[in-house]
Formats: C-alpha cells, sequence, structure tokens
C-alpha cells in the first residue's frame, strides 16, 4: 500500500440522484468541477470526440457543458495541447481544475515546472488505458454488426446498478445494453490484456501529485453497508491540505463516511500497484493484426460463467426493482484482479 500523500479518506456519493446515476462511482467529481466552475474557474477532463473513435481532454467554463466530462471513458485520452492551455489559463490568475489519470497529472506537473496556488488536481484512480488500435476495430465491429454509426458510448451503465454495471452503445439504429461479463471490449480491458506497455509499470501509484484521488468504493458493503445502495459510491482520499481544505467545503452538501485508508483500499489495488502483464500480452497484439475481429473476441473475450444462484438472486432484484449489486460483485476490478492474481479463473468458462 502507498500510503504517502495521504491526508483523509472518505467514502462519499452526491446528493443528486440523476448526476450521481450518470457518474462512473459516487459521482464526486460533479461535486467538485460544479464548485470550480461556481467560483468563475475552468475545469479540463475528459470527453469523447463526435464519432465515439477517441476521447481528448476538453477545457470547459461553464456548468451545461460539464456532462461532456462526466463518466468514464476507457481510453487513453489525447492530451495534444491541453497542457499548454492550462499554463495559460493559469497564468491568467485563473482557478484551474484539472482531472485525468494519475500519469497525466504528474505529466501536467512536470511540463508546468512549478507549483501555482490557483491550481488544483484530482486523479482517478486507473488500473490501466487500453489500446487505442482495439476500440477502433471493436467500434468497426460494431458498426457493421448493426449496420449504423456509434453515436454514444456509456462504458460505465448503471442500469443494472453500479456493481452489475455495462456498457450501453447508442448507434443511429439501435441501442445495445451489455453487462460488462459479456461485453468483448469490456472483457479484454478488464483481462489486461490491451493496456498499454506502461501500465503495467505504472510509476503514478508511487508519486502522487495529485490533490485528490477519486476511485470507486469496491468493498463498501464491508465498511460503510448502509451507503450501499447499488447507485455507487466514491472512494477520496486527499493528498494535499489544498485538496482536503477544497474537499472539507463540499462534505457538508454529500453524504460521506470517513474511514481508514487500509480498509479502503483492501479491494482497490488499482489504487497502489500496477496489475500484471498477461504472458498472451504480445500474442493478442499480433492476433489482433492479423485475425478478424469474431477470432480475437471468441480468444480473448471469454464470458464470466455467472453461477446459478447469482443469476437468480440477479433476476430477484430485477423484478423487485432492486438495484442492490446482486452476486456480481466478483466480477469488479478490484476482487477480479485479485481472482486472477490469486486463485485463477476459477468462475471464468471457455466458451465463447
Ligand atoms: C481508464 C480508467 C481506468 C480506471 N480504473 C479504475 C480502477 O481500476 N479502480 C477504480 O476504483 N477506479 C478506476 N477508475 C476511476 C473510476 O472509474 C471513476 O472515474 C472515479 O471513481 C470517479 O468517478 P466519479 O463518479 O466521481 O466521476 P465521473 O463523472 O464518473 O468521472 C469523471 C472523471 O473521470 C475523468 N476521465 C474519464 N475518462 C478518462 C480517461 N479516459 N482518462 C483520464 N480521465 C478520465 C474525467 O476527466 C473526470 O475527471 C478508472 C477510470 C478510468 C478513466
Ligand atoms: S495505469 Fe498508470 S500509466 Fe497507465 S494510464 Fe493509468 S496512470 Fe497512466
Amino acid at each position: 500500500m502507498n500510503t504517502l500523500n495521504v491526508i483523509n479518506t472518505y467514502a462519499a456519493y452526491i446528493n443528486d440522484y440523476d448526476l450521481r446515476m450518470n457518474s462512473s462511482s459516487g459521482g464526486i467529481f460533479t461535486e467538485i468541477a460544479e464548485h470550480i466552475l461556481g467560483k468563475g474557474g475552468i475545469v479540463y477532463g475528459v470527453s469523447m470526440s463526435s464519432d465515439c473513435r477517441q476521447a481528448f481532454f476538453k477545457r470547459i467554463d461553464d456548468i451545461k457543458d460539464l456532462g461532456y466530462l462526466r463518466g468514464s471513458k476507457y481510453l487513453q485520452a489525447l492530451v495534444g495541447d491541453t497542457y499548454k492551455a492550462v499554463k495559460k489559463d493559469l497564468e491568467q490568475g485563473l482557478l484551474v481544475l484539472f482531472t485525468g489519470v494519475g500519469c497525466q497529472i504528474n505529466g501536467l506537473k512536470c511540463f508546468l515546472g512549478k507549483e501555482f496556488d490557483n491550481l488544483i488536481c484530482v486523479d482517478v484512480v486507473c488500473h490501466g488505458a487500453p489500446s487505442q488500435k482495439l476500440w477502433g476495430i471493436y467500434v468497426d465491429a460494431l458498426e457493421k454488426k448493426y449496420s449504423g454509426q456509434l453515436i454514444s458510448v456509456n462504458f460505465r451503465c448503471k442500469n443494472e446498478g453500479w456493481k452489475n454495471f455495462g456498457v450501453e452503445e447508442n448507434t443511429s439504429c439501435k441501442t445495445i445494453f451489455t453487462p460488462k461479463g459479456r461485453n468483448p471490449y469490456m472483457l479484454m480491458f478488464l483481462d489486461n490484456y490491451c493496456l498499454r506497455p506502461s501500465c503495467y509499470e505504472c510509476t503514478a501509484k508511487q508519486y502522487k501529485l495529485s490533490d485528490i484521488s477519486l476511485a470507486d468504493f469496491w468493498g463498501i458493503e464491508k465498511i460503510q453497508p448502509e451507503m450501499n445502495d447499488g447507485n455507487g459510491v466514491s472512494l477520496v482520499i486527499t493528498r494535499t491540505t489544498r485538496g482536503d481544505k477544497l474537499l472539507s467545503e463540499l462534505l457538508p452538501k454529500m453524504k460521506v463516511a470517513k474511514v481508514a485508508y487500509e480498509d479502503a483500499v483492501k479491494e482497490n489495488i488499482a489504487e497502489f500497484r500496477s496489475v500484471t502483464r498477461p504472458t498472451g500480452r504480445d500474442t493478442f497484439f499480433t492476433d489482433l493484426d492479423k485475425l478478424t475481429f469474431e477470432k480475437v473476441k471468441k480468444k480473448y473475450a471469454i464470458p464470466a460463467r455467472i453461477p446459478l444462484k447469482h443469476r437468480l438472486k440477479n433476476l430477484v432484484n430485477t423484478l423487485t426493482h432492486s438495484r442492490d449489486e446482486g452476486g456480481l460483485a466478483f466480477r469488479n476490478y478490484g476482487l477480479q484482479m485479485v481472482l486472477k492474481e490469486q486463485k485463477g479463473y476459477a468462475m471464468i468458462s471457455n466458451k465463447a
């Protein structure tokens, strides 16, 4: 564990139900961003391009545009000239919130080369950035299958609950929801075949230069069961006095509980450890070049076999409109990696 730079650790979610449901975890990014915009500041974060092919950094100065940045995009975001734009805003004395994954925060700090009192950096804890190439091939196959263009994608759709999240793809012909344990792109992402080489040796796990870190609070049911309503809880870590002061101003607006860092990260090893590079990673990329997407999918995107008792529990939850986590909690990031690294693929079937 990396207890360096930890001031306070919280489990939290925002009170606005709709904004929380449109956020990946508890919506704390939105609360912080609204606060900065309310003070006349600027927010930088990651948006999808209009053709859904690319994630990129976007500068927002109006609350009505915040929706572009809300939600996780499971792609490496293009930085382009963003660092230069941030520097310009800072030098003009504007209050700036910069959000991204740890290596992007560290990159910005290196680029700036000095501290700015008007800069707040928030990182989202990150288990890795998947290959842009895989996403392009996946979208091609999807658009061909449904004979329509991809118009929008929600990588963290909570229609079946936060822990049972799925991907919602809206094409010009059809809207498709696939649970994460059945979506080929998510399966290859979560099984770590397609991550960038640096993600297997992520230096941003050791050198945290952000003021606040945000993550999913996996394991909340064991630590603050009363907060586990199935709609998403954020893990919030303050790392600097500036970040801690900012968050303390926002705490009264949220549902929040102070927790011990060591307890909070037990099921979220992405906060402090890189994932292991799968032995088949190089073969995966060779296959991606020479096989059809259908063959790559069959070989690498192996759906989870959901035990009968969990399927029944899920069905009951759906019928009673409960949004609680059902029985698929084992498939969350943290547990999935623990299962993979420590117990093998006991729950995974070989059938495509
Ligand atoms: C690639 C990736 C991997 C992640 N891995 C984990 C993990 O292993 N464990 C875990 O607990 N949490 C992980 N997260 C973080 C988690 O999904 C939520 O982003 C976090 O809990 C904040 O949620 P929220 O509800 O407060 O806000 P949301 O509205 O859901 O988050 C929006 C924030 O995410 C940023 N963002 C979105 N997409 C990207 C991107 N492609 N690159 C950089 N920043 C982006 C936006 O700029 C904004 O700051 C990951 C996020 C990403 C993007
Ligand atoms: S795992 Fe590390 S190197 Fe990879 S994208 Fe995330 S922060 Fe960057």
